[in-house]
């Protein structure tokens, strides 16, 4: 059995779900597939929920850009106009209508929980149809009811046990070879639907992938495979054959969104090796991440991670920052979920490197405020080069003010701007 993920990407037009069906059809294996939300789909929700709050019309204006967006597509999809997909998803786009204005929630995080999934509830309710049309026999599955979280939204932990047992029910190929779901969402105990943060497609991939036993999970993405550099920001690149699991998660965690960090930890745990391969292309090999003892190539890769914010701490009083200073201060970024990229002290300063993407380290920078002086730079890169040369280093921090800069064996990371 194996698992199949196919991104907002791959699937941004009605070409892109007709490449989906013929890259589905050279498999006779049993199959899971996942799906995410329709191209920018989740964006633009996101932003409709926001409006939402601020600007009804600008609001309902997204609101229709979206709903023709679908309706195009499924124009595309479906010549035949009695089919019955038209009134489902003009009905998804009339509880997505209720959850925006007519619905009553007690937080953002709640509302965006129950809003933003209809992106995927679209993109699988079409893709599922038009496989079934296409002769490609599968079963629309409703992970909200199967994958079971708590409710931390928009980023809710996964109960591994309980969603165990719905898997093996919901997925049990006895009467199907072929199952669709989505990626990302999820449902809480107390029957809200969640969320497992930004990009949790590749995630939930995994995740059903360990609790199936799949033989392999292959992602389908718009490049051949891993390579050594984003191609976005970088010109030469070149394609990884074999990596490690190890090496892999060191580049998702770092920011090569080609694969989400969390992804790795379910497949090593289960020895499922993960393949890397272009919907593009789809006959080439892609990467292959696997259990390999030792890195094959000796090729430096380059991450880059944008948006930065390195805040400076500094005891007003030319105290240590000891062990209490430090439970204080990690205490907090763990009650309000601020991931630390990279850290680094010295007796008198504390010195942390974070995403600067929402309103968390303004916030974080006012509380630090209290007891410290502060200082803090933003619109910085954190650059990480694994397998470094003099060279490769070089190369990419030329002419570049270096804020910080910290060398292992076999990294190194530069905040820079
Ligand atoms: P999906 O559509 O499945 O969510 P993503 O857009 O998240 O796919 O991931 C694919 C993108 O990841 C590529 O378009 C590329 O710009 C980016 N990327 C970042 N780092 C790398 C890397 N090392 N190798 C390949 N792609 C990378
Ligand atoms: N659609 C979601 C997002 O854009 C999940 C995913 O694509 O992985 O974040
Ligand atoms: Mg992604």
């Amino acid at each position: 059995m194996l698992v199949f993920k196919f991104g907002g990407a791959s699937v941004k037009d009605s070409k892109g779900v007709e490449n989906l069906l013929n890259i589905v059809k050279k498999f006779s294996d049993n199959l899971v597939i996942v799906v995410s939300a329709l191209g920018k789909t989740t964006n633009a929700l996101e932003e409709i929920l926001k409006l939402s709050f601020e600007e009804t019309d600008k609001c309902i204006n997204k609101f229709e850009i979206l709903k023709s967006y679908h309706s195009n597509i499924i124009n595309d999809l479906f010549p035949d106009k009695n089919n019955t997909i038209y009134s489902e998803i003009e009905n998804e786009f009339k509880k997505l209508y209720n959850v925006l204005f007519e619905e009553k929630y007690d937080s953002f995080d709640l509302k965006y929980d129950q809003l933003v999934p209809f992106g995927e509830i679209f993109s699988t309710t079409i893709v599922s149809a038009f496989l079934n049309s296409q002769q490609l026999s599968n079963k629309w599955i409703d992970i909200r009811k199967v994958l079971i979280t708590d409710d931390t939204y928009r980023e809710a932990k996964i109960d591994m046990e309980l969603t165990k047992v719905k898997v093996d029910d919901s997925f049990n190929f006895k009467n199907d070879k072929i199952y669709l779901t989505q990626g990302f969402i999820g449902g809480s105990k107390k029957g809200f639907v969640t969320t497992l943060g930004r990009e949790g497609s590749d995630y939930t991939a995994a995740v059903l992938a360990n609790l199936l036993n799949a033989e392999k999970v292959i992602v389908w993405k718009d490049v051949e495979g891993v390579l050594n550099a984003d191609p976005q920001y970088f010109i030469e690149t070149e394609k990884l054959n074999k990596i490690s699991y190890q090496e892999a998660v060191e580049l998702a965690y770092f920011g090569a969104k080609v694969i989400h960090p969390k992804m790795l930890k379910p497949l090593h745990n289960k020895n499922i090796p993960l393949y890397v391969r272009s919907f593009i292309n789809p006959d080439g090999p892609g990467t292959e991440i696997d259990c390999f003892k030792q890195y094959d190539q000796d090729l430096p890769i380059f991450v880059l991670k944008k948006d930065q914010m390195l805040i400076s701490l500094f005891p007003k009083d030319l105290s240590f920052v000891m062990e209490d200073e430090l439970s204080k201060i990690f205490k907090y970024l763990s009650e309000h979920r601020i991931k630390v990229n990279l850290i680094q002290n010295s007796a008198i300063s504390f010195s942390l490197c974070i995403d600067n993407a929402n309103s968390k380290a303004k916030q974080l920078i006012e509380r630090f405020k209290e007891d410290y002086k502060v200082l803090y730079n933003d619109q910085l890169e954190l650059l990480t080069i694994r397998h470094y040369s003099d060279d490769a280093i070089n190369k990419v921090t030329k002419g570049r003010k270096i804020y910080i800069e910290q060398r292992s064996r076999h990294t190194a990371h530069f905040v820079i701007r």
